[in-house]
């Protein structure tokens, strides 16, 4: 047995660890990531895709956080479309189909070549703790060697007793054809974590040389790529397309006859699954309205035949599911590769975690990723740089890394996670973000690029690129500033504003419809040319400058109440006024601001008020 230790240690090497283990070892400390197999690495478990809406905001946020992610779902992009292109860029999302070979081959690449980080494969199977500290200290590895660490990330995915179904039939197992892990929540209930279950699925995967694509819809790529890094400006490689077909009345039928045998309804599945990403029988029993269901069908790689099936996510027997195929326009004579499953893990209760994303019981514990109860690579991912940063932080005994709702998509999930915890799993939606007209896809550098800097999570290269980049942004909006134009002259070059006779400025009229950056050199040639994607990013700057000057106020006074700090020690019991309901959700979240609480579902501003009347009594008596 050896004995070996780390700064910080993140155990899994699922989409959180991966982030994780990057953003501690950038911030400088001795890292490592504990794995199953190096060749699991980066594994997309469901669909072969990174991005859409609301997740596609993270993964930027997480790559202008220097983060590896976004990289990565460049290098492997084989359909890079942008969701929602007829509407603003607020509600944008970028998106891209994966091959799933070369979404681990990178992420495996880059992590074992990492800076300050040490990948082992060698599962944990249990725990170290100092009982009178409350404080993990390391764990012991299926090899038997013990390894101690000073902070520890968990980030175990769907592997803490995870039981998969396939109708009746139920089978231990993390994911499939990979073991479960055992024994770890047992271990963390004792210090009394809440720990629940909840449910996922995945549809079945298909030989793609056995689809009929005559007469089925086609979907291409788009042709000028949104890619999620700020720093790829070129496609990887070849596009694809997509298929599409839809379920109909005889696969509804079959669904329907059969529903009892199905493992969501035979009552065999206790957790609760996510509302936004239905198996199919749920879609059945819950839309009976609906004639038809779309499926997407997704190739997972440019050198692999498999079809993911996206939309037809089920738990039904495999005879079931192939009688399903068989009855679906394309997939007649389709050849199941794999059957779908779902799958039932322990995930904790979030509001078991500070905003840190360590653990209020179990001090230097960290969990970042599906384990706290969210779904989705990029949510694991944001919530995995998180906890790799603060928990490099503490080691350097600096300043937490804290994102809010004003600043970041990861922000609000990370609030939303630990002020009301989840009844499903937690996914990223846009609809989630009170300030989406500032947290756009395309300004997340902006926004978040400078505190990254400042924490070290930004490395030097990234960091010039940035500040060159902010750089030519100011000469070209300056510019723009001090460029004027009457509206007659405007009237010249098609440019529509009042005829009022005052001059408006270059940054004014590019805000403009139909006016872009070139039309704008037509009428100031002085006006600097840089690279498309800047002249890109002052037009939607512009476009949204009206808006945010009125969201900046509402921004302002979120900050006020944000900036109303809440000691930890303080006792709600004797505040009185407050019910006993809302002091034991106090008790229980314990928010770190007047704003956290307010959030927390029940309190009232009643209740805000007597919680500030309490904390300026406090503070007067502190200082006299
Ligand atoms: P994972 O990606 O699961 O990674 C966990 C990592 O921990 C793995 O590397 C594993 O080897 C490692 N590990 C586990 N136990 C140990 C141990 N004891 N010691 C060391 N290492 C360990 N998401 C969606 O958005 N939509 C969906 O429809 C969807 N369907 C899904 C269906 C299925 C069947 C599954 C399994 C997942 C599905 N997901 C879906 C979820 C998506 O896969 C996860 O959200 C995402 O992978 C979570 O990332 P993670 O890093 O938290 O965990």
């Amino acid at each position: 047995m050896t004995k070996q230790s780390y700064d910080v240690v993140v155990i899994g090497g699922g989409h959180a660890g991966c982030e994780a283990a990057a953003a501690s070892a950038r911030i400088g400390v001795n890292t490592a990531l504990f794995t199953h197999k190096i060749e699991t690495i980066g594994e997309m478990s469901c669909n072969p895709a990174i991005g859409g809406l609301g997740k596609g905001h993270l993964v930027r946020e997480i790559d202008a956080l220097d983060g590896v992610m976004g990289v990565v779902a460049d290098k492997s992009g084989i359909q890079f479309r942008l969701l929602n292109r007829s509407r603003g860029p607020a509600v944008q999302g970028p998106r891209t189909q994966s091959d799933r070979a070369l979404y681990k081959k990178h992420m495996q690449k880059i992590l074992l070549n990492y800076k300050n980080l040490t990948v082992v494969a060698d599962p944990v199977i249990k725990f170290l703790f100092d009982e009178n500290e409350n404080k993990v200290i390391g764990f012991v590895c299926q090899s038997g060697n013990e390894i101690r660490c000073k902070e520890l990330i968990l980030t175990t995915g769907t592997f803490l007793n995870g039981l998969i179904h396939i109708g009746d039939t139920q089978t231990p197992a993390g994911r499939f054809d990979e073991k479960s892990s055992t024994g770890l929540s047992e271990q963390l209930a004792k210090y009394d974590i809440k720990i629940g279950r909840l449910k996922t699925g995945t549809p079945p995967r298909l030989d793609g040389d056995t689809i009929n694509y005559d007469g089925l819809e086609m979907q291409p790529a788009d042709e000028d790529p949104y890619y999620f890094s700020f720093l790829t400006n070129k496609l990887h490689n070849k596009q694809i397309k997509c298929g599409m077909t839809y379920t109909n009345d005889a696969v509804h039928k079959i669904i329907a006859d059969n529903i009892s045998k199905s493992a969501m309804y035979s009552g065999n599945i206790k957790g609760v699954g996510p509302r936004y990403c239905p198996a199919i029988e749920d879609k059945i029993v819950k839309f009976k309205e609906k004639e038809q269901h779309q499926i997407f069908l997704e190739p997972e790689g440019l050198k692999d035949n498999t079809i993911y099936p996206n939309g037809i996510s089920t738990s039904l027997p495999e005879d079931i599911q192939l009688q399903i195929l068989a009855n679906i326009k394309g997939l007649e004579q389709v050849k199941m590769k794999r059957a779908g499953y779902a799958i039932e893990y322990d995930y904790v209760d979030p509001r078991e975690l500070k905003a840190t994303l360590e653990t209020k019981k179990i001090k230097s514990l960290f969990l970042a990723g599906q384990i706290n109860g969210t779904t989705g690579y990029e949510e694991a991912a944001a919530q995995g740089l998180v906890a790799g940063a603060n928990a490099a932080l503490k080691i350097k005994r600096e300043k937490e890394f804290l994102l809010d709702r004003s600043n970041s998509y990861i922000g609000v999930m990370v609030d939303d996670l630990i002020t009301k915890g989840v009844s499903e799993p937690y996914r990223m939606f846009t609809s989630r973000a009170e300030y989406r007209l500032t947290l756009r896809a395309d300004n997340a550098d902006q926004r978040l690029a400078v505190l990254g800097i400042k924490n070290n999570l930004v490395r030097s290269y990234r960091k010039n690129i940035f500040l060159d980049k902010q750089k030519k942004l100011s000469l070209l909006t300056n510019s723009l500033k001090s460029n004027f134009i009457s509206p007659n002259e405007a009237k010249k070059f098609d440019i529509k504003i009042a005829m009022d006779g005052v001059k408006r400025s270059g940054l004014e009229v590019i805000g403009q419809r139909n006016v872009n950056m070139s039309k704008i050199r037509q009428v100031f040639p002085s006006i600097p040319l840089y690279e498309p994607s800047l002249d890109k990013q002052v037009e939607i700057d512009a476009h949204y400058l009206g808006y945010l000057s009125r969201q900046s106020n509402d921004i302002k006074s979120f900050k006020k109440d944000e900036a109303i700090n809440i000691p930890n020690d303080i006792k709600y019991d004797s505040l009185s006024g407050l019910s006993n309901e809302i002091k034991s959700k106090l008790k229980k979240i314990r928010p770190l601001t007047l704003g956290q609480a307010l959030r927390i579902d029940g309190v009232t501003p009643a209740a805000a008020i007597i919680i500030l009347s309490h904390l300026k009594r406090s503070k007067s008596k502190n200082s006299a």
